[in-house]
């Protein structure tokens, strides 16, 4: 639903101040599905609704489940783009949705099928809500509930800051979704404007930065991105972003077999995050293992899992590094709903 419409319509229809709010609280408290769901307005209000402006931005296409009971939906905005997002179930009973900020991607790292996918547009802050919507509207099913939001699927979120931030802002409404602020994490490519203006936001939301290599060299092979912003002006952006902000910053690798897995490379992160007293006090590296993906000619990519012998020797030494640091588990892998998998499936459909 796009409020603005809704409220302009409303005024329109010469309805009373107190309407808005209802109908807030109807799709986001309590996630009705349509106008005619809503029975504490009238009738006749609905009907008008129903012709002046569509309940929902997004239609849902598709609904795929995973066996470890992740899901990823595939979604159609009004002008026909596809677009993804994923629900991760996790044992302790969090229910987290990754969402999408643009339909494709600008940046084109190299490893990330939504690169592969091309960029048209950034999507609106509705759009980016209801992606959780819909989650949140089948999770009711089982009373069960959206616990987390993390913006990490398709797209650049600092290339979509005001939408993304009014999409937070709505997210942790507490007549919209009221999710804790601390419940929302936004990662990022490297967008210095971006974490600066985040590091200014007055708000609890955490950070996470795709580092994926310790050195300029590969990372500009690996993410283009750093050509524009090269590690040493990111890490110091990052640096003062903790100083400023003292929340945990999530430093996120992925590891590619034979690509930026070696113990040297290893070395080299640690070094690299001893060099700035901010970041090594309050970042905590998260290790994802990279999901080999196939593409619109189903051939393999030419990237590959790291071996356990490979990932074990990295770990041991970030340990020994004194680097604090985390193994995501790769959820939904059967379904492509892991790490930079997004997108690549939806366009060989069409
Ligand atoms: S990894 Fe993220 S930033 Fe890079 S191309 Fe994919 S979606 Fe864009």
């Amino acid at each position: 639903m796009d409020l603005e419409k809704l409220q302009t319509t409303l005024d329109e229809l010469r309805q009373p101040t107190y309407r808005f709010k209802q109908i807030k609280l109807a799709i986001y408290r309590d996630l009705k599905e349509e106008f005619d769901a809503i029975d504490n307005i009238p009738q006749a209000l609905r009907q008008k609704l129903n012709q002046a402006l569509p309940f929902d931005e997004l239609t849902l296409k598709s609904e795929q489940k995973s066996r470890d009971g992740s899901g990823k939906n595939l979604c159609f905005t009004q002008d026909d783009l596809a677009i993804e997002s994923v629900l991760i179930k996790h044992g302790d009973g969090s229910r987290t949705v990754c969402v999408s900020t643009e339909a494709g991607c600008q940046i084109n790292c190299s490893f990330c099928a939504t690169g592969h996918s091309g960029f048209k547009r950034v999507l609106t802050q509705y759009e980016i809500v209801e992606q959780v919507l819909w989650f949140a509207r089948t999770l009711k099913t089982t009373g069960e509930k959206v616990t987390n939001v993390v913006f990490m699927g398709m797209g650049e979120p600092f290339l979509n800051y005001d939408n993304v931030r009014n999409a937070i802002l709505l997210l942790n409404d507490k007549d919209g979704l009221n999710l804790g602020q601390r419940r929302i994490s936004v990662s990022t490519s490297g967008i210095i404007p971006g974490i600066e203006r985040f590091g200014d936001e007055d708000w609890q939301v955490n950070l996470a930065i795709s580092l994926h290599a310790p050195s300029n060299g590969l990372r500009s092979q690996l993410m283009p991105i750093n050509r524009t912003y090269p590690l040493e002006k990111l890490m110091s952006a990052l640096d003062a972003y903790v100083a400023k902000t003292n929340r945990r910053l999530m430093i996120e690798y992925l590891l590619l077999g034979g690509t930026n897995d070696s113990t040297r490379n290893a070395d080299a992160l640690a070094d690299l995050i001893h060099s700035y007293k901010e970041v090594l006090r309050l970042s905590v590296v998260n290790l994802i293992t990279y999901n080999p993906t196939r593409d619109s000619d189903g051939q393999w990519d030419k990237f590959r899992a790291p071996r356990p012998g490979a990932l074990r020797a990295f770990e041991e030494i970030l340990t020994k590094r004194e680097i604090a640091w985390t193994r995501r588990v790769s959820f939904g892998g059967d379904i492509s709903g892991a790490c930079g998998q997004l997108a690549g499936e939806v366009n060989s459909e069409e």
